[in-house]
């Protein structure tokens, strides 16, 4: 593969990509901020040339998304802290033919709820990498956080870091400030994250739930409209993640603020106007 001509200089990498709302978000960044730069996609099946397609490509940053972000880890030739912690590269900068990982999922999710107030015991269901890196970013902020999962399997990552994780049979329903779902329970299918009777239990307590699903209203946001609770999707997060990227893209050149506000109107145009699309984007 040499491919240096390419007319774009970010994109982002997984399999399937072509719902990723990334070009989207960072194009118009980009071209408001009035750089001469564009955002692709790549559909990539070999995920081992990783790094050869981004150096052959000449890109300067990239993202990834799923199913790619641990061996997106496993490729980068340095990796932030955040990443070590979680396992998990979303965000790559290109150097000197070097690439640099990062992790914004965490701080991205942090960033979504800043409108909630003060939550402090969170539980979140699902163990999966979106799971990994919210609970990490909200255990380094002090928020107390417990994990629920339909199988045990996966918990050993957070029984490691030190936080309480329950599996489907020793679940004891505490009560939790905020809920949120972080499985892909709702994504393609109508399910319910956990047992209706145990998410009742969780929801007649709570103040705040977020299913980090966006675009689409999944049986759990569902649920919550029964209770005076305060509810989001995951578009904040999606928009947070992304923000934090761009910021690495454009080595912190614009205010966090400005990107904000960019990939907010980018996105609720795009939503308003092909809101025949159904559930499926990306997170990226
Ligand atoms: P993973 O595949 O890594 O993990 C999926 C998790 O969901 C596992 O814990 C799995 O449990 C659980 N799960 C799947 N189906 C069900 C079900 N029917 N009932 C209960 N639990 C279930 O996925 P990710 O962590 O990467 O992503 C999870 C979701 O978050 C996706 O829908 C994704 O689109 C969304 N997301 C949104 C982002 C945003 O920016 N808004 C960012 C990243 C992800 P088990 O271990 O038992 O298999």
């Amino acid at each position: 593969m040499n491919i240096k001509n390419n007319d774009f200089q970010f994109a982002v990498i997984g399999n399937p990509v072509k719902h990723s709302l990334s070009p989207l978000l960072h194009n118009h960044c980009f071209e408001e901020n009035h750089l001469k730069y564009k955002f692709s996609s790549i559909l990539i099946e070999d995920i081992s040339k990783l790094k050869e397609t981004i150096l052959s490509h000449n890109l300067l940053g990239v993202n990834i998304t799923h199913p790619f972000k641990e061996v997106a880890f496993e490729a980068c030739d340095k990796v932030s802290k955040d990443c070590t912690d979680i396992g998990a590269v979303n965000t790559i900068i290109v150097r000197n033919d070097k690439l640099f990982g990062y992790n914004t999922d965490g701080d991205g999710f942090l960033n979504s709820i800043r409108d909630f107030n003060e939550p402090h015991s969170v539980l979140i269901i699902g163990a999966g990498g979106a799971s990994k890196a919210i609970s990490h970013a909200l255990d380094k902020a002090n928020f107390n956080v417990d994990i629920l999962n339909r199988s045990k399997e996966k918990l050993e990552y957070f029984t490691d870091k030190g936080l309480e994780c329950f599996g489907p049979n020793d679940f004891l329903c505490k009560e939790y400030d905020l809920v949120i779902n972080a499985t892909s329970a709702g994504f393609e299918d109508n399910e319910l994250p956990a047992p209706k009777s145990v998410l009742r239990k969780l929801l007649k307590h709570a103040r705040y739930a977020v299913d980090i699903i966006y675009n689409k209203k999944t049986p759990f946001l569902k649920l919550c409209d029964e209770y005076d609770i305060v509810s989001k999707d995951g578009k904040d997060m999606l928009i947070e993640q992304a923000v934090l990227a761009h910021l690495l893209f454009i080595d912190y050149s614009r205010s966090e603020s400005e990107i904000r506000n960019s990939m907010k109107d980018a996105l609720d145009w795009f939503l308003a106007f092909f809101n025949i699309f159904k559930p499926g984007f990306m997170a990226f």
